[in-house]
């Protein structure tokens, strides 16, 4: 068995700050989360690859790189309000839980839901929320978000990610079609006002809507 602490720390300096990923908050919530967890039994060992690796029902777990990529880009504070919509294994949610005040996280496919949440809950992290479901709409009960990211790909911005982001809220998001996605981040300026930059190309797994 190897040793997945030290694992977890070779992983966050060579893949993460030579990558120039500065911000602590990031680095140290990495270093906090035994990423070994969230993975098959089968796959633990390499869990600290820089990789994204298979979970359950064709979906993935994202490489480390960005996940933090994504954190880091969300600005997350102490007690943020964040959204993800696509929790798959739960990691990314408990990285962002390490930082922000509360998490709330969507997931349409119920058997990963369920083992995200009973894993998340084993692992002490109250405050996350993991909802089973559709993510597309959002969640307009706990809006408005400081923060929203989606872990799943989408051509166009569902209309209430953008809603429900508070004023000075970032959204990240995988855009593009499957093959040609661009990491996205949105700010919500003012009421309808809102900055859009591109920050690298990715690979994500499509977010499926509309289909319960
Ligand atoms: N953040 C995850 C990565 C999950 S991969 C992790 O750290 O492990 C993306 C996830 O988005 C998949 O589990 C997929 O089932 C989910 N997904 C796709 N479309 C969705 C939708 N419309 N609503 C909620 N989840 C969705």
């Amino acid at each position: 068995m190897i040793d997945y602490r030290a694992a977890r720390l070779r992983m966050i300096e060579y893949q993460i700050a030579r990558r120039g990923m500065t911000d602590l908050a990031v680095l140290e919530a990495m270093s906090a989360v035994p990423r070994e967890e969230f993975v098959p039994l089968q796959l633990r060992d390499h869990a600290h690859e820089d990789t994204a690796l298979p979970i359950a029902h064709g979906q993935t777990i994202s490489q480390p790189y960005i996940v933090a990529l994504m954190a880091q880009a969300a600005e997350l504070r102490a007690g943020d309000t964040v959204l993800e919509i696509g929790t798959g294994s739960g990691y990314a949610a408990a990285v962002m839980a390490e930082i922000a005040g509360r998490v709330v996280t969507i997931e349409r496919i119920d058997t990963l839901a369920e083992a995200a949440r009973a894993r998340l809950q084993r692992l002490g992290y109250t405050n996350v929320e993991v909802i089973s479901g559709d993510g597309t709409a959002g969640c307009d009960r706990h809006a408005p978000f400081d923060a929203i990211l989606s872990a799943a790909g989408t051509r166009k911005v569902p209309r209430a990610w953008k809603q429900q982001l508070a004023t000075g809220g970032r959204l990240i998001l995988p855009l593009g079609p499957l093959g040609d996605q661009q990491l996205v981040k949105i700010t919500r300026l003012g009421e309808n006002a809102y900055s859009q930059s591109a920050l690298v190309g990715v690979r994500f797994v499509p977010l499926i809507a509309g289909l319960g």
